[in-house]
This record gives C-alpha cells, sequence and structure tokens, in this order.
C-alpha cells in the first residue's frame, strides 16, 4: 500500500508559505474589519480543524463578534491588543489566547507594526454574530472596551 504523501510547504519571505494564497480577510463589506488578510495553513479532511494565520495591518482591526466555536490563538508577529469578553489585553509573540463559545472578541495591531496570529478553529463551524446597539450598549459600559472596540 502507497505511503500517503508528505507535503511540505516552505516559508516564503516574511509570514508566508509557497503555495499559500494570502486571501481577504472576509468579502469586502460582510463585517466592519480594517487591513486584514488571511492564509488558511492546513486544511485536511483528516482533520476536523482549519489552521489559519492572519495578518493585521498597522492600525488594522479584525471584527468585533461572537460565535459558538471556539478560536486558539497564537501571537507570531508584531503587538497589540485584543479584546475577549468583558477584558483587553496587550499582546505580543507567544502569547496564547483562547477565545470561548460566544465571547466578543476583536483584535489590533499597534499603529507601528503588523500583528500576526495563528488561529485554529473547527472546519464545521456556524457563523459569526456581529453587535447590534443593545449589545454594544452593554459592551460600552466598561470604559476600557468602550475605548477599543471598533465597529
Ligand atoms: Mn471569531
Amino acid at each position: 500500500m502507497a505511503a500517503t504523501r508528505a507535503k511540505t510547504k516552505r516559508a516564503a519571505q516574511g509570514f508566508t508559505w509557497e503555495g499559500v494564497e494570502v486571501l481577504a480577510y472576509k468579502a469586502e463589506g460582510a463585517a466592519p474589519f480594517k487591513d486584514v488578510t488571511r492564509q488558511v495553513l492546513f486544511e485536511d479532511p483528516h482533520l476536523a480543524a482549519q489552521w489559519r494565520y492572519f495578518e493585521v495591518a498597522p492600525g488594522g482591526h479584525t471584527t468585533l463578534e461572537r460565535h459558538q466555536h471556539v478560536h486558539a490563538v497564537m501571537v507570531i508577529r508584531g503587538r497589540g491588543a485584543c479584546l475577549v469578553g468583558d477584558e483587553v489585553y496587550t499582546i505580543e509573540p507567544h502569547d496564547l489566547i483562547s477565545v470561548p463559545p460566544l465571547t466578543w472578541h476583536q483584535f489590533r495591531a499597534t499603529e507601528r507594526e503588523p500583528l500576526g496570529f495563528l488561529c485554529l478553529v473547527n472546519a464545521e463551524r456556524d457563523r459569526p454574530e456581529l453587535p447590534g446597539p443593545q449589545d454594544l450598549q452593554a459592551l460600552r459600559q466598561n470604559p476600557r472596551v468602550a475605548a477599543f472596540i471598533r465597529v
């Protein structure tokens, strides 16, 4: 029986990999975000997961959202901050961030450098929910959160 052929993808310049396309984070206009790219590093029918690399350009941010599925994140480039629930954390390379189910989250790069992070998710997952006016009002009860979020 033939062994399964190993596939390797060499790192290219910067935080890119040969054979891995640099994709739009989301369809333009689908949700509010600023200057984010997405690369799918591992996607295999034998895995129930997808492993992605996201990069947020200086001053950029991901979408403020929540969903039932969870994220397991490791920062590998630059610095920034993230909201998880009602806490804002500064983040730097090798930090690990767990985003639990139905928890508001958003990532922002600093103004000076891109923020790059690996993100593990379920291959099959629910669609993200965006905050409505009442959600935003609740989030903004916390001044630190109010100052952080971008919508
Ligand atoms: Mn998410």
